[in-house]
């Protein structure tokens, strides 16, 4: 994997240089390298124009090119400014490296007219996709919707159409619930912070090529939350998982949100299909979760097995009528130490505790309706 990143990462500079290494792999038991420090970012490549944006909330997956960037999450609400600056930086580099083709021909589009330099860099962020409604994930979306700088002229009518609205946000209808739902006496939040288009079948795509190529976004259903997307970056199959896998903790299962263990194994199992490794199960199609570091189908051929065990062994014991605390005694994340952590926002007992609930545990068992005796004598 880091020989992936190393070698499409040749001439790249990071935005921030990496931490000195901290806590051992999770997966090999390797030193690792720790994320930019606090309220810093860094940016790595993936493949061709895709790289990820760490630091910043949940990962943020990024597309730029001609055609502007595409954003998949938003980071939280306090590191707009931090995350435009990388944006731009990283965006202005792929295009210095990366110019159009010479002119030469009369069909002139928007891809082609940058190159004349009559024109602005196409606005810096065009759309953005929220994988779900968590507040690092969506929390940039008000700021960086309205970073879009207004352009016009030559072929670009395209651009005329929206050239007020900023970038287009893209999620999840259960997504676009959540935010909405505000408790009583609160302010809600501000409309320009909302999705602007949403979908609430089994995916969504945008319909026409964005920087070369088609991005797809399929809906998880009852995962980490209700609202859950995948976003699928066809050409440089790049996949951006969400909060769906972490390499650094169990995966967060909000049930409040309508999360559920089986639909994190749904999820990843859903990914493996799609993904396709280069030899073995190693390089291939990439993945970028929603925290750690990005990952190919070993990875998440591994995670999803980890979550396999440990939700059976729960289940056997719901069946069984055991209650929440004969299951964390009995420590069903044993084989997986490097994953589990005893405080800090996502506990082990916390992930124990939400596969338990999800798989019904805790509750009485149903009791089968009898129905009521018949009056005697009576048929
Ligand atoms: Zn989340």
């Amino acid at each position: 994997m880091s020989a992936v990143l190393v070698a499409a990462g040749a001439g790249f500079q990071p935005i921030v240089a990496q931490q000195a290494p901290v806590r051992p792999s999770p997966y090999t038991g390797a030193p690792q390298l720790q994320g930019p420090p606090a309220g810093e970012v860094e940016v790595l490549p993936v493949r061709g124009n895709i790289y990820v944006l760490f630091g910043a909330g949940s990962n943020i997956t990024m597309s730029v090119g001609t055609d502007g960037v595409l954003l998949v999450d938003a980071g939280r609400a306090g590191m707009s400014d931090t995350i435009l600056a990388a944006v731009r930086r990283t965006h202005q580099e792929w295009l210095d490296v990366n110019r159009p083709r010479p002119l030469g021909f009369g069909a002139e589009t928007r891809s082609s007219v940058a190159d004349r330099g009559v024109l602005a860099p196409a606005k810096p962020v065009r759309y953005i996709v929220n994988t779900h409604a968590h507040a690092d994930s969506t929390g940039g979306n008000e700021r960086l919707r309205n970073s879009g700088r207004t352009f016009a002229g030559g072929n670009v009518a395209g651009d005329i159409r929206d050239s007020g609205e900023g970038a287009a946000i893209l999620a999840h209808e259960n997504v676009l619930k959540r935010l909405s739902m505000v408790p009583a006496g609160q302010p809600g939040p501000h409309p320009d912070a909302l999705p602007t288009d949403t979908y609430y079948v089994e995916y969504y795509k945008l319909s026409q090529f964005f920087n070369g190529e088609g991005v797809q976004l399929f809906h998880v259903p009852a995962a980490h939350s209700d609202g859950d997307s995948l976003v699928y970056f066809r050409n440089n199959d790049v996949i951006a998982l969400g909060d769906l896998m972490s390499t650094r903790t169990f995966p967060v299962i909000d049930l409040d949100a309508g999360g559920a263990v089986n639909g994190i194994v749904d999820g990843l199992n859903r990914v493996l299909d799609m993904a396709i490794p280069e030899f073995r199960l190693e390089g291939g199609t990439m993945m970028v979760p929603g925290e750690g570091r990005v990952v190919d189908s070993g990875d998440v051929a591994y995670y999803r097995d980890m979550v396999t065990i440990v939700r059976d062994r729960v289940l056997d014991q719901v069946k069984k009528g055991r209650t929440l605390a004969e299951v964390l005694a009995s420590r069903p994340t044993r084989d997986y130490p490097h994953f589990e952590v005893s405080s800090g926002p996502w506990t082990t007992d916390m992930f124990v505790d939400a596969v338990y609930k999800s798989l019904g545990g805790g509750k009485a068992p149903a009791v089968p309706a009898v129905p009521p005796a018949r009056p005697a004598g009576r048929r």
